[in-house]
């Protein structure tokens, strides 16, 4: 089989993600095809849009996840004017900040990504090691334990100035492990409800 011969299930993808407001290009990232591949395929079914169609889709065109995050991370290398700056801070604040109805006490992606982090994992195991995996509320020995955070993880990370992972592996207090208690999941809930 040639490199370019594709199978129908595969022209019928091509032409499904084209069709649904994709570019080529993205089309071809998508599918992991050629641009040219899936130019051929787009031409010899008809089914490519003229420039006056392309130039009406574009504003409602709907960027896959894969675009967004090459448009994040080419953004990223920018040198910003301060006015962008201050655009985008306000922007993520509106995003993130207590006023937005993305506000759910305190799990932000950062704060999702520092609890996932193999730092934190490190963390919870050393405050079960020196509880000796005990409830420090009922004495439940095992079963499902957390790690309960006596100053809430959020606040140490807004009041540290915590802004991405690195800061967090450098930000001592947040890994103190005196701040941390064996709780099993039951004491855990109460000590949230308190
Ligand atoms: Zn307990």
């Amino acid at each position: 089989m040639s490199k370019n011969k594709l199978t129908t299930s595969e022209i019928e993808n091509i032409i499904n993600i084209y069709v649904n407001r994709n570019s080529v290009k993205d089309t071809s990232t998508i599918t992991r095809k050629n641009v040219s591949t899936v130019k051929k395929y787009l031409n010899l079914h008809n089914k490519m849009r003229t420039r006056s169609e392309s130039a009406s889709i574009r504003p409602q065109r709907v960027l896959s996840e894969l675009h967004k995050s090459r448009i994040g991370l080419s953004n990223k290398d920018k040198i910003r004017s301060v006015e962008t700056i201050e655009k985008l801070s306000m922007a993520k604040k509106e995003r993130y900040g207590e006023t937005s109805n993305n506000w759910k006490g305190g799990i932000t992606p950062l704060n999702n990504l520092i609890r996932h982090s193999s730092k934190n994992k490190e963390w919870i195991k050393e405050v079960f090691e020196r509880d000796d995996y005990t409830c420090q509320e009922c004495g439940q020995v095992g079963g499902n334990l957390n790690s309960h955070h006596k100053i809430l993880f959020s606040s140490l990370i807004k009041k540290n100035n915590v802004r991405n992972i690195n800061d967090s592996i450098k930000c001592e207090v947040l890994w103190n492990i005196d701040n941390g208690v064996t709780l099993c999941e039951k004491c855990h809930r109460c000590e949230h409800k308190r």
